[in-house]
């Protein structure tokens, strides 16, 4: 049975006028709870000192006390910090260690609904409507638990720019990321390779605009061949998706299914968790996880 996360605080991260509002979750927790038979997994929400793992501590205090006056902050043109942002951010970030011990449990596939995303926080500032790494505090409570190397495929259409930042010199984490080249944050060069330790550890696969299914299938081809993970986890954007206003990408749902199928069949025996980041269309992103759970369901029988 595929564990799965939600918080249904998660509104408490009022973005206000924004693409990235809590609807999203609480719509695709409607299907899920509609459709599959999933473990819920406990939030149990972690501490500050699990966050100064991945983030430098003036950046997370600056977020705690960033909520002073009863205005929202804008610590970048997109991303907001509300008086509950903070808590559910925290909590967001560090329940991801509940998904591990449902691995560490005998579980074998998990999906992460929560908000506010994470793969464009950087080590000193969030940016992209992301406060915190999500997937790379889930990396950090992976290798705790044993699983000590991690692959991590950010299929997001926006280019991971701080899960590669996080992990740059480090050869333990493997990051690998397809994305529209000419996209936020213009980041993602395919010579980016990692430095130091991390050298080769960090793969790139940027495209162009207005990509099909069928070239943007062919990106996985690159997934590393000599990196053999203990753990799989997949920073799933959906904002790649033909119906999505925020990119130019085709992918259709069948494209996207194929994707997915791809990623559990190669990496079959691993633990997978996909851990929700972008998509904001949200009739195509409640089916875009739909065909995700339906496919990691069969990979887990
Ligand atoms: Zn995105």
């Amino acid at each position: 049975m595929i564990g799965y996360l939600y918080n249904p605080e998660a509104y408490l991260h009022d973005t206000g006028m924004h693409l990235e509002v809590y609807e999203r979750c609480q719509q695709i927790d409607d299907m899920v709870q509609e459709k599959y038979d999933v473990q819920a997994l406990v939030l149990r929400r972690g501490d500050k000192s699990d966050l100064l793992r991945i983030h430098d501590e003036s950046y997370v205090d600056w977020i705690e006390k960033g909520y002073e006056n009863g205005v929202r902050m804008i610590i970048s043109a997109d991303t907001i910090v509300s008086e509950g942002s903070y808590d559910i951010a925290l909590a967001t970030a560090t329940s991801t260690k509940s998904a591990i011990d449902f691995f560490k449990n005998g579980g074998r596939r998990a999906f992460l609904n929560l908000r506010p995303p994470g793969h464009h926080a950087e080590i000193i500032t969030g940016q992209g409507f992301c406060l915190f790494n999500n997937v790379a505090m889930m990396a950090k409570y992976a290798q705790d638990a044993g699983y000590k190397k991690v692959l991590i495929i950010d299929f997001d259409v926006h280019h991971g720019n701080g899960t590669q930042d996080i992990f740059y010199h480090d050869r333990s984490v493997f990051y690998f990321s397809t994305h529209e080249k000419n996209n936020y944050p213009f980041t993602g060069e395919k010579e980016e390779i990692g430095a130091g330790e991390g050298r080769g550890f960090n793969k790139n696969m940027p495209y162009e605009d207005y990509i099909s299914d069928e070239d943007f299938l062919a990106l996985f081809d690159a997934l590393p061949k000599d990196f053999e993970p203990d753990i799989v986890l997949v920073s799933a954007g959906y904002d790649l998706m033909r119906d999505e206003e925020i990119s130019s990408a085709q992918i259709t749902f069948k494209g996207l299914a194929q994707m997915v199928q791809k990623i559990v069949d190669d990496y079959h025996d691993k633990p997978i968790a996909f851990i929700l980041e972008g998509g904001y269309n949200l009739a195509s992103l409640v089916k875009s996880v739909d065909i995700t759970l339906d496919i990691l369901n069969e990979s887990d029988l």
